[in-house]
């Protein structure tokens, strides 16, 4: 029997100073997400920002009818529907809130870590990494929560010793040397208030090379994305790879065209993992931010990757696991 996993960098954004209007993508897609993951009864691994769990800031909401109709949704396909529903959808907008439906939705999701404070952990010390989780465990502690996953902030994996001393079973690991990071540079400062913004020619250029090259992926390539292995490490920590790079990553207008083309190129693709998993009892596991689904078709073709994957599980050729799920599979083999 195959397995998906889905786990999910529960963050509205990775930058320090988020714009307004990215704010309120991930705050809707946070609430559109767990609205389709209930629909399908598909939970997932929901690795948090610590700092969540403790804001009360309420957007302001001074055109209650109005509140997302224009910039906000000028790049949704149908903005009436949008508007209608981001307005349903955000009666309340703190962190907090989020976190209460995040706690309040049916299927059984991990509400697992992603730091507290959204640091590179291979830029930080011991001591600031642990001082992190130390925030993040007394943050999501007040909920009753512990945290058994981690999802490294940039997928910098480091400090692992430091998890496993806080009692964490898991984290998700890179496919890859450098796979799913955003750009591997360990000696920039944790905080950078660019860091997606290039550093040079040569990157820009390793970044165009890898967009091309996936762009093709998802036009012409028939090759399931990898399968993944989970690996005891020598901490005791259980190491879960990812499948891919964060899903939704290749720049809209691009996804858009390919779309047109020849359908949504991550539901191709994720399809094509899903079958793998199933033809060779192996795991599938993607990952993706809320704020990454820009377009209402990115919604939908999200929603009919978990179709099928309800669907695939009704015949009884696959089951829904989170991280932790994964993990104490592995520890109790
Ligand atoms: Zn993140």
């Amino acid at each position: 029997m195959g397995t998906v996993v889905v786990s999910v960098d529960a963050e509205l954004s990775n930058h320090r100073q988020p714009s307004e209007r990215e704010k309120r993508r991930a705050r809707y897609g946070w609430r559109r997400l767990l609205e389709l993951f209930e629909t399908h009864d598909v939970p997932a691994t929901w690795a948090v920002v610590g700092r969540l769990f403790t804001d009360t800031t309420e957007m302001d909401d001074r055109a209650p009818g109005s509140w997302f109709t224009a910039e906000a949704t000028a790049t949704f396909d149908d903005p009436a529907r949008v508007v209608a529903e981001r307005n349903r959808l955000s009666r309340s907008l703190s962190g907090r809130s989020l976190i209460e439906a995040l706690l309040d939705s049916d299927p059984d999701h991990d509400v697992g870590c992603h730091s507290y404070s959204h640091p590179r952990f291979s830029n930080i010390t011991r001591a600031q990494a642990d001082a992190e989780l130390t925030a993040a465990a007394a943050a999501m502690g007040e909920w009753g929560l512990e945290p058994r996953s981690f999802v490294y902030p940039f997928n910098a994996v480091d400090h692992r010793d430091v998890l496993a001393d806080r009692g964490y079973l898991c984290y998700r690991e890179t496919l890859g040397p450098g796979a799913g990071q955003e750009r591997p540079t360990p000696d920039r400062p944790p905080y950078h208030p660019l860091e997606l913004a290039p550093e040079s020619v040569k990157w820009w250029a390793g970044w165009a090379l890898d967009r091309v090259s996936e762009a093709y992926d998802a036009v012409v390539s028939e090759e399931p994305p990898a399968l993944v292995e989970p690996e005891i490490q020598d901490t005791g920590l259980v190491a879960i790879p990812a499948s891919l790079p964060q899903l939704y990553r290749m720049p809209l207008p691009a996804r858009q065209a390919v779309r047109r083309m020849r359908g949504c190129p991550v539901e191709r693709i994720v399809k094509l993992g899903i079958d793998a998993a199933i033809e060779n009892d192996g795991i599938f596991h993607v990952w993706f931010h809320p704020g990454d689904f820009e377009v209402e078709g990115d919604f939908q073709s999200f929603e009919s990757i978990l179709e099928y994957v309800a669907e695939r599980r009704e015949d009884g050729d696959l089951r829904t696991a989170t991280m932790v799920d994964v993990a104490e599979r592995t520890l109790n083999f």
